[in-house]
């Protein structure tokens, strides 16, 4: 049996473009090679513009914390959002696990099937579909995604290149638990007398009784990154980090990440996609990762889903690259540049002080919150389009969104299959693609319509 599109990978990806997929009448399954989810949760929130998104599916209110950042910041220096009005950036407050539980809720409720305990580590295409193997069995696919994070085997076997930057910098992580009394009021009181105040000293609480804390030290030359990590380990790098050891009671998590830096060269090849950390790895500085990754999902369902639809217009399925890609080298960008702004070396003090003068400026910090957000994007949507809004995230409109094309204040016979039309008695029209992009903006009979409609919904039906 052939299936229409095989996702690898249950992680916050590969579950919203399921979801994304299933809302667009096609049904994929999931491949995960955990048995389980873990629980455990490496990003602590979820910023950017694809919190709007989640919001235009009508998924918002299932998560309990939603608000403006918390700490808006470019590599630890603070950015104040207040100076520049209202930027409108959202953020979900939760632990990634709790996350990924909302949206696998999500997906099964759209009928997703998701085969756990199944690694998939064969992939076979030809011109017709891909053949996938897990334990030893295949399975038939028209299309693969692989959202299989950042060691993608779907990557590998594809042969997709992932050039970028080695590590120069180790960073380890822990949850941990401490005595009874240690922890303080914006600190931790370590029994030595010694107080460790959180987030700048590295340390973080947690809602639930934990704390985390990451190290960031040099990349030992030849170092060995499979040896499990140990509390040893762990506590000699926070004693190098703080000049302190930490009272630690219990972990129940440790682990170490890089500062490495690298993109799929391709997010498409033949009938292979990637998409989230499987396109891309980066520092999580200012935690970037899972809004690039929604953000991948959302744009590449619609087109995926029409290209299986068959009115898929020429190009297409080839434009989730050219947009995706540009975007995830921006985050590439600005998380280097976090990384390079928090070295421990006089020169880059002098340019951390240099930038936190910068950022006195409104203008800069609202450049800069368009970076770290998305918020910034702009598509290049054809037909040389001048209106502002072409290419840009669509204004709210007061209307029920749906995962459909939407076109407001016009109508467009020969589409109405694929696009939803909704009167506005404004005279000025906006088509807007399902991921909430501006298509098309303007007077209904400025002829540039029906380029749009044409460029990215197909050829009107007879
Ligand atoms: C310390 C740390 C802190 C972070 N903090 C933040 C933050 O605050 N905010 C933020 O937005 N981001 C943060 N991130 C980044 C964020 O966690 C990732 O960007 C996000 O998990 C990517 O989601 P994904 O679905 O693309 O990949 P993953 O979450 O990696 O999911 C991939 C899934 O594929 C499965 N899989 C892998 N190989 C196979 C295979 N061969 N067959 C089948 N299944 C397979 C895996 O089991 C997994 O379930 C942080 C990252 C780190 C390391």
């Amino acid at each position: 049996m052939t299936n229409d599109v095989v996702i690898v990978g249950a992680g916050p990806t590969g579950l919203v473009l399921a979801s994304e997929l299933a809302l667009a009448g096609v049904h994929p399954i999931v491949l995960e090679r955990l048995p389980e989810p873990t629980g455990l949760s490496k990003a602590l929130a979820l910023v950017g513009r694809s919190v709007d998104l989640l919001e235009r599916r009508g998924l918002l209110e299932r998560f309990p914390a939603v608000g403006p950042p918390v700490f808006a910041h470019f590599s630890m220096l603070p950015l104040d959002l207040a100076v520049v009005g209202d930027l409108g950036v959202r953020g979900i407050f939760l632990p990634q696990a709790q996350t990924e539980e909302i949206l696998l809720a999500r997906a099964l409720e759209l009928g997703v099937e998701i085969r756990r305990g199944q690694a998939v580590d064969g992939l076979e295409q030809d011109p017709d579909g891909v053949t996938l193997t897990v334990h030893g069995q295949p399975v038939r696919a028209r299309y693969v995604v692989g959202c299989d994070g950042g060691s993608s085997t779907v990557r590998k076997l594809a042969g997709i290149g992932f050039p970028g930057i080695a590590p120069a910098r180790l960073l380890r992580l822990a949850d941990f638990t401490v005595p009874a009394g240690v922890a303080g009021e914006g600190h931790l009181d370590l029994p030595t007398g010694e107080r460790l105040p959180y987030f700048i000293s590295g340390v973080v609480p947690l809602r639930d009784g934990y704390f985390r804390v990451i190290t960031n030290e040099p990349y030992p030359a030849g170092f060995d990154r499979d040896a499990p990590m140990t509390v040893e380990e762990l506590q000699g790098s926070v004693q190098r980090a703080t000049g302190v050891r930490l009272p630690i009671t219990g972990t129940r998590w440790m682990s170490r990440f890089t500062d490495a830096t690298r993109q799929a060269d391709r997010y498409r090849a033949g009938r292979v996609l990637l998409a989230g950390d499987a396109a891309h790895i980066h520092l999580p500085a200012g935690g970037p990762g899972l809004n690039t990754g929604l953000l991948d999902a959302f744009n590449l369902g619609w087109k995926l889903a029409a290209e299986l639809h068959g009115w898929a217009p020429e190009g297409l399925l080839d434009s989730y690259h050219t947009e995706r890609h540009a975007e995830g080298a921006r985050v590439l960008l600005h998380t280097r540049a976090q990384g390079a702004l928090a070295l421990p070396d006089e020169r880059v003090a002098s340019l951390r002080t240099v930038f936190a003068e910068l950022l006195q400026d409104a203008a800069t910090t609202r450049r800069l919150a368009g970076l770290l957000y998305s918020l910034d994007t702009r598509y290049d949507m054809g037909g040389g389009q001048t209106h502002p809004l072409v290419g840009r995230w669509s204004p709210e409109i007061d209307a029920t969104h749906t995962a459909k094309p939407m076109l407001f204040g016009a109508k467009c016979p020969g589409w109405e299959d694929r696009v939803v039309t909704v009167p506005t008695g404004d005279p000025e029209a906006m088509l807007i693609r399902p991921d909430g992009y501006v298509a098309w903006a303007g007077s209904p009979d400025d002829g540039a319509l029906e380029p749009a409609l044409r460029r990215w919904f197909g050829r009107p039906s007879a």
